[in-house]
C-alpha cells in the first residue's frame, strides 16, 4: 500500500505538488493523467525519493519513508520504477543489468542473483536475450528489461512514468500486455500514462493531475467516461 498526506514540492519559488492526499491499496492500480507539468512525475520521484518532498508525509506498506533517519536505498529497493527512456546501463549485458542492485543493494551472491534475474526474463520472454546489450534490443524489449530489472528486487509496488510513451506504435502493445498481465498478477501500481484506453481498462482508479493538485479522482471507467469536472472533460477531450 502506498499512503500519501499532504505532499507538497517546490521548486525555489514553483509550487509543483499542492497537498497531494492519494491512497493505492495493496494490490490495487492506479492510473494518474494530466496535461504535461501537472506534476505527475514529480510525484512518483517523490515516492522513491528521488526527490525530497517539501512537506507531507508518505507511506509504503505502512512504514513512513519521510522523516529524519530514513534509509533512502532501503525504501527504493521497495519501490519499483520504469521510466520512460528505459534508462538501462548500456555497458552490461541483459542479465547484469538486471542483477546489478540485487546484488549491490540486495546483497545476493553471484548465482542467487543470476537465478533470480532468470526467473524474471523468462517471465517476460527475454530469456534468450540475457547475453546481449540493450542497444542490440528493440524499444519493446529494452522496456520489458527495465521491468523484470525493477520486478527481481521484489518491490511492494511499482511506479510507471510514461513507460510506452518513447516506445515505437507497433512495440506499445508488447509492454503494455507485460503491464496488464502485470496488474492482473496482484501488483500494486501507480501508472503514469497517456494511454486512456489502457486506463480505462486497466486501472482500478484513475486520478487526475491539474497544476500541482489532484482535481478529480474515481473509479476508472465512471470517471474516463463521464467526468465531473470541466478541467477533466477538456482535457480527455484533447486526447482521446
Ligand atoms: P509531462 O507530462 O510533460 O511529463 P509532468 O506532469 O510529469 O509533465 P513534472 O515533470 O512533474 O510534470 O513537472 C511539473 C512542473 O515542475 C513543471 O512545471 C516542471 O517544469 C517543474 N519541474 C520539474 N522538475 C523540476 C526541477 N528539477 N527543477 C525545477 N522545476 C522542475
Ligand atoms: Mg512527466
Amino acid at each position: 500500500t502506498v499512503t500519501v498526506r499532504g505532499l507538497h514540492k517546490r521548486y525555489g519559488p514553483i509550487e509543483v505538488l499542492r497537498d497531494v492526499d492519494l491512497d493505492v491499496a495493496a494490490g490495487e492500480t492506479v492510473c494518474v493523467i494530466g496535461r504535461s507539468g501537472s506534476g505527475k512525475s514529480t510525484l512518483l520521484k517523490c515516492l522513491n525519493l528521488l526527490e525530497p518532498p517539501t512537506a507531507g508525509e508518505i507511506r509504503i506498506g505502512g512504514t513512513a519513508v519521510t522523516g529524519p533517519g530514513v534509509d533512502v536505498d532501503a525504501v527504493r529497493a521497495r519501490v519499483g520504477m520504469v521510466f520512460q527512456h528505459f534508462n538501462l546501463f548500456p555497458h552490461l549485458s541483459v542479465l547484469n543489468n538486471v542483477t546489478a542492485a540485487l546484488r549491490h543493494v540486495r546483497r545476493l551472491g553471484k548465482e542467487a542473483a543470476e537465478a533470480a534475474a532468470m526467473t524474471q526474463l523468462e517471465r517476460l520472454g527475454l530469456a534468450h536475450l540475457a547475453r546481449q546489450r540493450p542497444g542490440r534490443l528493440s524499444g519493446g524489449q529494452q522496456q520489458r528489461v527495465a521491468i523484470a530489472r525493477a520486478l527481481a528486487m521484489e518491490p511492494e509496488v511499482m511506479l510507471f512514468d510514461e513507460a510506452t510513451s518513447a516506445l515505437d506504435p507497433e512495440l506499445v502493445k508488447d509492454v503494455l500486455d507485460v503491464m496488464r498481465a502485470l496488474a492482473a498478477s496482484g501488483m500494486t501500481m501507480l501508472v503514469v500514462t497517456h494511454e486512456i484506453g489502457f486506463a480505462r481498462e486497466v486501472a482500478d482508479r484513475v486520478v487526475f493531475m491539474d497544476e500541482g493538485r489532484i482535481a478529480e479522482s474515481g473509479p476508472a471507467r465512471a470517471t474516463l467516461d463521464d467526468p465531473e469536472t470541466p478541467r477533466l472533460r477538456d482535457f480527455l477531450a484533447r486526447v482521446l
